[in-house]
């Protein structure tokens, strides 16, 4: 594997190797039926295999309890951002957004189009360089739903807790860029999305985890495969699924089952976002953008003291194998993402990196 680098891209991001041996065996001939994963028909017995186990074990693997279907939709979180409010907002009624990136704001302007947005908090105030308490936040009287992004990708800050909805309203979560990092407790979401390509396997399919009282309270009268309903019925294979998406996202799951499940998973993450954060906090060379009470454990952000500085960092670290580094442009300077896959060498390789940098240009 050594043509391989450290590549600490956002998304999509790198995926297990083990799993990508087995997509290497399984394109040329899957289960010994002498046909690709590419190939086989969405109808047919090996992808109801595929689909079936990849359900099971994601169920397991992310804690999903029974009152919670998972579907596989497309259109990334980009189209969940207009397909909850689509289904579940009202022009009579107001749907409570927690502000807190670029993703948040975007999914907050679409509910514009269904219904009366109410921003709970936000935090561009400090260009989102923090999470919200509780006490900043400020729920609406009886909100249709309440909307956070646990992640926010861009600026590389976590919710550390699940926000607390006022009694009643159903809580939803763009978990794109943190969902399998760490162990949540799926009942308290009445839906999580998240697009597979950061920590779930490739693009192409979004997976969305919703309870099945929220999906029947969806409206009725839009085409079936806008409503959460129909993927329900028909085990999301209305019409031609993402099969190939579906098929890594299952081993994927496994992969996370092997690996202990989440709490071990965890514990990973945390050691290798340790490295690079421990870095920051001796250093006056490097700023970290997020606050440290609020840092992400899946995108770390940084900056150099220049620009010039963060353009020669991300090139010399190219010419040392480690690639993707280049921060989001609302941010600049540097964004180290270490999904799941993400090996802790390449955390280890980065840390090491950022000292030898500091002490020839700091
Ligand atoms: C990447 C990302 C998105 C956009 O996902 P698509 O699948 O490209 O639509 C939305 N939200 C968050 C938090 C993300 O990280």
């Amino acid at each position: 594997m050594s043509e391989r680098i450290f590549n600490f891209s956002a998304g999509p991001g790198c995926l297990p190797e083990s799993v990508l041996e087995q997509v290497r065996q399984d394109v040329w001939n899957i289960d010994g039926s002498g046909i690709g994963i590419l190939e086989h028909s969405h109808r047919g017995k090996v992808v109801d295999r595929v689909f079936e186990e990849c359900e099971a074990d994601l169920r397991s693997a992310l804690g999903v309890p029974d009152s919670h279907r998972i579907l596989f939709m497309t259109g990334g979180a980009s189209a969940q951002a207009f397909l909850v409010p689509m289904n579940f907002l009202s022009k009579d009624r107001t749907a409570d957004y927690l502000v807190t990136g670029m993703w948040a704001q975007k999914a907050m302007e679409q509910a514009a189009l269904f219904g009366n947005p109410h921003v709970a908090a936000s935090s561009a105030d400090a260009n989102h360089n923090y999470i919200p308490s509780a006490e900043q936040t400020t729920y609406s009287q009886r909100p249709a739903y309440v909307h956070f992004t646990s992640n926010n990708t861009i600026f590389g800050t976590e919710f550390h807790a699940e926000p607390t909805p006022p009694e009643g309203a159903p809580l939803i979560c763009d978990m794109s860029s943190d969902i399998a990092s760490r162990p949540v407790d799926v009942s308290k979401y009445a839906l999580i999305y998240a697009g597979a390509q950061k920590n779930l396997g490739p693009a192409g399919v979004t997976i969305v985890i919703a309870h099945d009282h929220l999906i029947e309270s969806g409206r009725k009268d839009l085409p079936p495969l806008l409503q959460y309903r129909t993927f329900t019925k028909e085990l999301s294979r209305t019409n031609t699924p993402p099969v190939f998406a579906v098929y890594v996202v299952g081993l994927v799951a496994k992969w996370l089952l092997e690996a202990g499940g989440l709490g071990a998973v965890r514990q990973i993450n945390e050691r290798k976002a340790k490295h690079i954060y421990d870095v920051l906090d001796r250093s006056s060379f490097y700023r970290g953008h997020a606050r440290p009470d609020s840092r992400s454990l899946m995108n770390v952000t940084f900056n150099l003291p220049n620009e010039d500085l963060e353009k020669k960092f991300v090139t010399e670290a190219k010419l040392q194998g480690m690639d993707g580094l280049k921060g989001h442009r609302s941010v600049g300077g540097i964004r180290a993402s270490i999904y799941n896959a993400f090996p802790e060498a390449g955390c280890r390789a980065l840390a090491e990196f950022m000292r030898e940098f500091e002490r020839k240009h700091g």
